[in-house]
């Protein structure tokens, strides 16, 4: 076995191990190996990492929590940074300023989304109590402008701090720069290797009744425990169509329980793909054509992926 290599940090030592699977890092359970991978759960961490990177002129790819990720079966060449870090480790640590009618917030990109969710609901402040239940991180959630329920990161996203490694230095992004709009913001575009770094992102929540928040967060993390597939997924394979629902029309076209390798098309959710085990991205890739070409014929729809596909082919 190939030696950990550890790397000082401010507070610490950082550990980055070699030819790891991401197949153990993704919700997806699929993936071939990263050439280096480390966790950073806190920003000098993320820092040292991305400087052990530079300094052995390797790519860089930052991911959270890989619950929207399609990696590759031959991997991702370069370095692996797995920002996340448990909500535990953040209790006590993010302050909520009350400034007027508002709170005003600023988290950390490795925070968890479902964690925010409930945080914010539990103090009184509405509109992310819809992030409760949902997988994955901060930094994910605003490349992504995920959300449910009628919500969704940008609604009360003032700004992201940004690290450049183009330039080296942290910049302050508002969220007109973002251009969020649903599931799409141009940092999820950007081709790899990519050049911004989410550090941070600042909400401003308006007060709402905590029991009533706290409930609905609750209701809406138990919704997801019932009414979604169990399994190894990556949530919504597509995106929904204007005015439909992808998972709607894989369901008329007769699809769900198609499976393709070790892949199939969950049959409690349409949209949802569930790896039964021994899946590659390969079968993924195939299922996604098929979908596509049978939705199209069906249809006339044109279903759009979701999911990201990163890494080696
Ligand atoms: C069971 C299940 C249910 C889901 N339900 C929903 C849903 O209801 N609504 C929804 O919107 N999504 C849903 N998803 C998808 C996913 O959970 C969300 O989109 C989530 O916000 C992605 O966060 P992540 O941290 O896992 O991102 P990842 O998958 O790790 O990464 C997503 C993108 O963000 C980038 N990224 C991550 N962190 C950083 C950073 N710090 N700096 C720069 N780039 C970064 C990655 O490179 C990648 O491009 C679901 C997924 C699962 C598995």
């Amino acid at each position: 076995m190939t030696e950990a290599i550890r790397v000082p940090t401010e507070r610490g030592v950082l550990t980055i191990k070699r030819d790891q699977l991401m197949s153990l890092h993704t919700t997806f359970r699929i993936g071939g190996p990263a050439d280096f991978l480390t966790r950073a759960g806190s920003e000098p961490e993320l820092l040292a990492a991305i400087d052990w990177a530079e300094r052995h002129d390797l790519p860089v790819t930052v991911i959270g929590g890989g619950s929207n990720l399609l990696v590759g079966d031959r991997g991702i060449r370069g370095l692996v940074i797995l920002a996340r870090t448990p909500g535990s480790a953040l209790d006590g640590h993010v302050d909520l300023a009350v400034e007027g009618e508002r709170a005003r917030l600023t988290v950390p990109a490795q925070a968890p989304i479902s964690w925010l969710g409930h945080f914010t609901a539990s103090r009184g402040w509405a509109g992310l109590e819809w992030a409760a239940g949902l997988p994955g991180v901060v930094g994910g959630a605003v490349v992504n402008n995920a959300g449910a329920h009628g919500g969704e990161m940008a609604d009360h996203l003032t700004s992201v701090e940004l690290l450049d490694l183009a330039e080296r230095r942290v910049t302050r992004w508002s969220r007109e720069q973002l251009q969020a709009r649903y599931r799409y913001t141009v940092l999820k575009f950007e081709p790899r290797p990519r050049r911004w770094v989410v550090l941070r992102a600042t909400f401003e929540l308006p007060p709402g009744e905590r029991e009533e928040l706290t409930a609905r967060a609750a209701s809406y993390a138990q919704w997801r425990r019932q009414a979604q597939p169990s399994g190894a997924c990556a949530g919504s394979v597509f995106t929904n169509p204007p005015g439909t629902y992808a998972g709607y029309l894989i369901e008329q076209a007769g699809l769900k329980g198609r499976q393709v390798g070790g892949v199939r098309v969950s049959e409690l959710h349409g949209n949802f793909f569930i790896n039964t085990g021994n899946a590659t991205a390969a079968d993924v890739r195939a299922l996604i054509a098929l979908i596509q070409e049978e939705v199209f014929r069906r249809f006339g729809i044109e279903l759009v992926p979701e999911i990201e596909e990163i890494g080696e082919a």
